[in-house]
């Protein structure tokens, strides 16, 4: 029998088409299910309605329900080298880096069970000496929520524990390539003691399931992390349904060195930025702006370290670099590295998959450095995904600006600088939503994420990640006990 999955509280195969989640460092197979149909996702969305709504759920105080995520996070940091491994084997990132991800979705859990329960109403200043008012955040209901393959833990428990601590149900479509997590994820809720119907996990094709799922008349708000064409289509239907989204989609983040970095640190630094993960992430620092006076010293230090970095299986310790998802996504970095050639770009380092015979069997690819190509080339503009980074020099702070902010994108940019003014006045004026300064690719769960432009609507994590699952109510209290209505 297949790998089950999880529809309202049960576990049984899905009634789809088959799916096979492999290993992308050897093509091996980890496993293979069913997909829901869309019978399925009638199930867990019928479910997940009469769940949110049980009173066995609704009327939990929220600190009864935080209990719950309390126990998740607990399980998951018990299972943390488990958990870890099936990420590497269902995504191909290398185990330092997975470890890291799961971690997260414990601090996440536990972060959220906290918010849940430390959320307070609002007491409004008083307007009238005849009533009084307050407001209470109440759930939404059935929420939708569609998460890509590229950390796949961290990004479902980004998403389903804001909106059970908010007190809904979650129906979570994980990304093709990487149904494992998810299911699990499910697995350590049930654990925990969530009641039955509050989280579905639905394995299968966005294009399908998840159009179906969003399109469900009871789902009542779409929570997605993935490319910006989807996101533009789930925010069109959403738009249809008078429902909300939170989308949170890609990316081309500038990462900047002006002419006061401490160069050692910058160059480490833009490296991990886009090279770890392979550069498969949104916020990856693809596009490198030097200053023009310092781009040689930066250029050449940049390349000694890129060529120091460990590209290989990403269950071997000191691995930097484990393969991309598949070889199609392959393909498709490796198309744009092809075009940037015909473009006139210079590829310094990479540009090809690695001549390891080791490593022949998995979807591996260089890390990757261009430079030459015109500001306004495909290159430069679209969401590569991969390790590559192109490299672009810079005039003055006005030029620096100008050629940052002129992408469709805002998703995040990095400064180096040792100059604590210029990086505020740079900070201020670049167009993304999360600046780092001296410092790249680091998270707290305790800030605010999200896009500005075409990287997304809404934001995920901080206190509002809760409040993004939720509507306020306002009450009016009336205190006057003389009649009201117009005197007779
Ligand atoms: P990526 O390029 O990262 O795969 P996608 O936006 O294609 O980005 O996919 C992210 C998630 O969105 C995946 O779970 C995918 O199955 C889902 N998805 C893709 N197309 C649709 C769609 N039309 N409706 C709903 N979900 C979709």
């Amino acid at each position: 029998m297949s790998h089950p999955i999880y529809i309202g509280g049960h576990w049984r195969e899905g009634r789809g088409d088959v799916i096979v989640s492999r290993f992308p460092a050897d093509d091996s197979i980890n496993a293979e299910l069913r997909a829901a149909s869309l019978e399925d996702v009638e199930d867990a969305v019928t479910a997940a309605d009469a769940a949110w709504r049980d009173p066995g759920w609704a009327q939990r105080l929220p600190h009864q329900r935080a209990e719950v995520l309390y126990r998740v996070s607990d399980l998951i940091m018990q299972q943390l080298d488990t958990l870890s491994r099936l990420q590497t084997r269902d995504n191909g990132k290398p185990l330092s880096e997975t470890r890291a991800l799961v971690a997260s979705a414990a601090g996440t859990a536990r972060y959220m069970a906290a918010a849940c329960e430390t959320l307070e109403g609002e007491l409004p200043t008083r307007r009238s000496a005849e009533f009084m008012t307050f407001s209470e955040y109440e759930p939404l209901g059935v929420i939708a929520a569609i998460t890509p393959w590229n950390s796949p833990i961290a990004s479902d428990m980004q998403k389903v524990a804001p909106a059970l601590a908010g007190g809904n149900a979650v129906v979570l479509k994980p990304a093709e390539a990487t149904p494992l997590m998810a299911l699990k994820l499910a697995e350590l809720f049930e654990q925990a003691g969530l009641p039955k119907g509050l989280l579905s996990v639905l394995p299968g094709r966005g294009s399908v399931i998840g159009d179906a799922l969003v399109r469900h008349p009871k789902v009542r708000k779409i929570s997605f992390t993935g490319g910006t064409s989807t996101g533009r289509h789930l925010a069109h239907i959403a738009a249809d349904k008078l429902i909300g989204t939170s989308l949170e989609l890609g990316g081309k983040s500038p990462t900047i060195v002006c002419k006061s970095a401490d160069v050692e640190q910058a160059v480490r630094g833009i490296a991990y930025g886009i090279f770890s993960s392979g550069g498969q992430a949104c916020i990856a620092g693809s596009r490198l702006f030097i200053h023009e006076r310092q781009y040689n010293a930066v250029m050449a230090r940049l390349l000694e370290v890129t060529s120091g970095l460990r590209v290989g299986h990403p269950e071997t310790d000191g691995v930097h670099i484990g393969p991309l998802i598949n070889t199609a996504h392959r393909d498709s970095v490796s198309a744009y590295v092809d075009q940037a050639r015909q473009e006139g770009g210079k590829v310094l380092i990479g540009g090809q998959a690695p001549d390891d015979p080791d490593l022949a069997g998995g979807s591996y690819y260089l890390p990757t450095i261009i430079e030459g190509l015109p500001a306004n080339s495909q290159v430069c503009r679209e969401e590569i995904f991969g390790p590559v980074l192109v490299a672009l020099k810079y005039k003055d702070e006005a030029d620096l600006i100008r050629q940052a902010n002129d992408s469709v994108y805002g998703l995040a940019a990095g400064i180096w600088t040792q100059d604590y003014r210029q990086a505020l006045t740079l900070a201020r004026q670049l167009e993304a939503g999360t600046i780092w300064i001296n410092t790249y690719k680091k998270f707290a769960i305790s800030t605010p994420f999200g896009g500005f432009k075409e990287s997304g609507l809404g934001r995920e994590k901080g206190r509002q990640g809760i409040q993004a699952y939720m509507q306020q109510k306002s009450i009016y209290l009336g205190l006057d006990s003389t009649p009201m209505g117009w005197s007779q």
